[in-house]
């Protein structure tokens, strides 16, 4: 692995990506942003990619301004971003946030590119489309979110899907973990963007919060590990050190394990299958002392059962689902609607979902 496109080079995965880049020697080819050029001007001078893309094409423009004194090309718009995972790369990571990820990742497959994925939406509202073009197109889709990458690593070895009995995924509760509904009643954005182990962008925060990240993920690792939704268990774990398990056939469970640090997770998806140091800590077990694991609260944190219906559904549902949760997050943290309102209205638009016209191939019959 020597080349890489970051796609969300300002986010929370993208910066830490460019860590990674950094620490490996990796050549940066092209980075990108939706709207904020001054960060990305700073990655520009750092990195000097090809291409810069930037979604907003007004700031856009004003980079192209910025950075004229410099061989980076800045492109503009959805089809900059697209052009931009479609450069000649070892791998293309994408960490836009939201269904905005969608087609730069089916561009980067059309371009043979394989991918280190981080954006889940990706997987929740394209699903078989991505997993089955990637396949025609012989590309790699190599999981970020660390849940995934412990369970793609926990199934390094097995002999294949007939020894695995389910997965098991962890979840740490967020900062509401305990909380009764009436509890979470009148919660503000700051309470809710306040993660106990991770640091992580706006929109992912608040989805831990409401346990929507962990429906999301369930549809991601179906998708992923094409295992159905009987496969899948969810446990609460919120001390964040087994970041996710994988039963086989005889009981044996193989987890993984480390300090809850992204870089980790990153850099084995650019790596894969080779090992190198890290930026993180040593686990020291020793100082834990005690690991907990309980079933989550299925009645307050909605959400994740919410998603289970919706991919057993089918079709378009997982798509509704996450359209619904993108919208009513950012009403949340724009203080439009209140925290319990998020999973009503993820809830609301399933109900009302009539449309069975399926975004994967196989469904469209
Ligand atoms: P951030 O909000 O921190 O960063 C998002 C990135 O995407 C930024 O570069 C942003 O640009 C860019 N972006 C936002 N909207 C658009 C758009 N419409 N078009 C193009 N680019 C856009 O998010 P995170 O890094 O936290 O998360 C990224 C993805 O990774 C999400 O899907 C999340 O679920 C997943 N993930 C994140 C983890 C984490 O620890 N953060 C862990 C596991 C998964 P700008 O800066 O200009 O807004
Ligand atoms: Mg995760």
């Amino acid at each position: 692995m020597k080349s890489m496109v970051i796609l969300g080079s300002t986010g929370s995965i993208g910066t830490q990506a460019l860590d990674v880049a950094r620490l490996r020697n990796f050549t940066v080819k092209a980075l990108t942003s939706n709207s904020n050029i001054d960060l990305l001007e700073k990655q520009i001078r750092e990195f000097k990619p090809e291409i810069a893309a930037v979604a907003d094409e007004s700031r856009a423009a004003e980079l192209r301004i910025k950075v004229a004194d410099t061989d980076t090309k800045v492109l503009g718009g959805e089809e900059g971003i697209c052009a931009a995972a479609q450069l000649d790369a070892d791998k293309v990571l994408n960490s836009i946030v939201g269904i905005a990820g969608l087609k730069p990742t089916l561009a980067a497959i059309e371009a043979g590119n394989d991918i280190a994925l981080a954006n889940k939406e990706t997987l929740v509202t394209g699903g078989e489309l991505v997993t089955t073009r990637a396949k025609e197109k012989g590309v790699a889709i190599l999981p970020v979110d660390s849940e995934h990458s412990a369970i793609f690593q926990s199934l390094q070895g097995s002999p294949g899907k007939q020894s695995v009995k389910r997965l098991i995924l962890t979840a740490s509760g967020g900062p509401f973990f305990g909380r009764t509904r009436d509890d979470l009643k009148d919660v503000t954005v700051e309470q809710a963007l306040k993660h106990p182990n991770w640091s992580m962008g706006a929109k992912i925060s608040v989805d831990s919060a409401t346990m929507m990240n962990k429906g999301l993920e369930f549809i991601e690792a179906m998708h992923l590990f094409g295992v159905t939704p009987d496969d899948i268990q969810v446990l609460i774990h919120p001390e964040s050190v087994v970041h996710s398990m994988v039963e086989l056939l005889d009981g044996t469970v193989i987890a993984q394990l480390g300090v809850p640090d992204m870089r980790v997770p990153i850099q084995y998806a650019l790596t894969y299958p080779e090992r190198y140091e890290s930026p993180a800590k040593q686990l020291r077990l020793e100082d834990w002392k005690t690991l907990t694991f309980e079933q989550p609260d299925y009645d307050t944190f909605s959400c994740i059962n919410l998603c289970r219906q919706a991919i057993t559904k089918g079709g378009v549902y997982p798509a509704a689902a996450n359209g619904a949760n993108e919208a009513a997050n950012k009403l949340f943290r724009d203080g439009k609607i209140k925290f319990l309102d998020i999973a009503d209205a993820v809830s609301g638009v399933l109900d009302s979902c009539l449309l069975y016209t399926s975004p994967s191939p196989r469904d469209t019959r």
